[in-house]
C-alpha cells in the first residue's frame, strides 16, 4: 500500500531539491564521486562534445603535447568537472582542482602552477570569478608557460621570469559573457554544454541506479528524468530522494508510481518546477500582466537574489520555452500560462517547448 499523506517541504530556499548548483545534498558522502562517469564513453550525452574532445585529446597524445586550454561553459550541473576530470584521466595526466574565488593572491596561482607536472590538467571552476591581479599574471603562463614575479620592494624590485611546466588549462563557468576578452581569447576550444534531454538523463539515471543498487524500472526513471531540468545533478539528487520513499512506502523499487508519488510529495511538478519557479512565473503574470519586466524588479519583487534567478530558474524556464527574454525584460509565453493552468490573454507569444 502506498501512502500519501502530505509533510512540509521548503522548496523555496537555495538548498531545494532542484538546486542545480553543488549543495550538502549532494557532498555529504562519497556517492557523488562514485556516480562520476570516468571515461568519455561512460559520460551520457553531448555528443558533440564528445566527438571534438576525443579529437583534440588524441592529436594532443600522438604529438606529446598538453592539450590546448579549454573552456567549458554552461548551467550548473551538467557535467563541466566530470568531464574535466575524463579529459585528465584519457591523456593521462593529473588533475588539480580549484575555483576562482580561491585563487586570492598572485603567490596562491603561483603555487598552484609551479607544482604541476608536464602536460597535467589545471582546472579552475567558475573562472569567471578570477581577480584581476590573478588574471593578469595568468596570461604569459597560458601563452608561453611562464610566470613573471615582481622580487623586492621600492627601487631595488625586479622582474624575474620563472619558467612552469606545459600544462593545460580547463576553465568551466556558467557565464561566460562575464569573461574578460584577453581571457577569453587564450582559450584553443571553448564549448557550450547544453542541458540534457529526457532520454539522456533517464539513462543517467538508470546507470545511477545500478551503481548505487537501486532497483528502479525504465519508467521510473523517464518519470524522475522529467523532473530533473535536463540536469544530470538534480537526476541523481532525485533518485536517492525517491529511493527513501520506495524503501519506506513501497516494495524498494523505483516505478513509475513511486517516483510520481515521492515527487509530487516533494513539491516538483510534472516537469520539474518548483515553488521558486512558481513564484518567478506567477509574479510575472500577477503583478506585470505577462511582462515584460526587469529581473533586478522581479528579484527584489519575489525576494531572491537576481544572480539565483539567472542562473537557476531562467536557463530550464527558457528551455521549455516558458519564457522569453527581450531587451525590455522578461516574458512569460502562453505554454507557461497553459502550464500553471490560467488563461492566458490573446497578446500572449506562444512559444513552442525546445529541444526537450
Ligand atoms: P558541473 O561541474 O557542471 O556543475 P558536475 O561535473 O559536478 O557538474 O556534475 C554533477 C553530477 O552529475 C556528477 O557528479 C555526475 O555524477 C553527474 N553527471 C554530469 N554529467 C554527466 C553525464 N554526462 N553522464 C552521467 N552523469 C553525469
Amino acid at each position: 500500500m502506498l501512502e500519501t499523506s502530505s509533510f512540509e517541504f521548503d522548496a523555496g530556499s537555495l538548498d531545494r531539491l532542484v538546486n542545480p548548483k553543488e549543495t550538502e545534498l549532494d557532498t555529504t558522502d562519497d556517492i557523488d564521486l562514485t556516480l562520476r562517469p570516468k571515461t568519455l564513453s561512460e559520460y551520457i550525452g553531448q555528443d558533440k562534445v564528445k566527438e571534438n574532445m576525443s579529437v583534440f585529446i588524441e592529436a594532443a597524445k600522438k604529438r606529446d603535447e598538453p592539450l590546448d586550454h579549454v573552456l567549458l561553459y554552461g548551467p550548473p550541473g551538467l557535467g563541466k568537472t566530470t568531464l574535466s576530470c575524463i579529459i585528465a584521466h584519457e591523456m593521462g595526466v593529473n588533475i588539480r582542482i580549484t575555483s576562482g574565488p580561491a585563487i586570492e593572491k598572485a603567490g596562491d596561482l603561483a603555487a598552484l602552477l609551479t607544482n604541476l607536472n608536464q602536460n597535467d590538467v589545471l582546472f579552475i571552476d567558475e573562472i569567471h570569478r578570477l581577480n584581476r591581479q590573478v588574471e593578469e599574471i595568468m596570461y604569459p603562463a597560458l601563452e608561453d608557460y611562464a610566470l613573471d614575479i615582481i622580487v623586492g620592494k621600492g627601487p631595488a624590485a625586479r622582474s624575474i621570469r620563472l619558467d612552469l611546466p606545459k600544462f593545460t588549462l580547463i576553465g568551466a563557468t556558467t557565464r561566460a559573457g562575464q569573461l574578460s576578452a584577453p581571457l577569453r581569447d587564450r582559450f584553443g576550444v571553448i564549448m557550450r554544454l547544453e542541458l540534457y534531454s529526457f532520454e539522456q538523463l533517464t539513462d543517467i539515471v538508470l546507470r545511477s541506479s545500478v551503481i548505487l543498487r537501486i532497483p528502479c524500472d525504465k519508467k521510473g526513471a523517464f518519470e524522475i528524468a522529467k523532473r530533473s531540468r535536463g540536469t544530470p545533478r538534480i537526476a541523481n539528487r532525485l533518485l536517492k530522494r525517491v529511493r527513501d520513499f520506495a524503501e519506506v512506502l513501497g516494495s524498494g523499487k523505483v516505478s513509475e508510481d513511486i517516483a510520481k508519488i515521492a515527487l509530487d510529495r516533494l513539491e516538483i511538478d510534472s516537469l520539474g518546477l518548483d515553488g521558486m519557479d512558481k513564484r518567478f512565473l506567477e509574479m510575472i503574470i500577477k503583478g506585470y500582466g505577462g511582462g515584460p519586466v526587469g529581473l533586478e524588479t522581479l528579484a527584489s519583487a519575489i525576494g531572491e537574489e537576481s544572480i539565483t534567478l539567472e542562473d537557476v530558474c531562467e536557463p530550464y524556464l527558457m528551455q521549455l520555452g516558458f519564457i522569453s527574454r527581450t531587451p525590455r525584460g522578461r516574458c512569460v509565453t502562453a505554454l507557461a500560462y497553459n502550464h500553471l493552468g490560467i488563461t492566458a490573454p490573446a497578446n500572449v507569444n506562444p512559444a513552442q517547448i525546445s529541444l526537450l
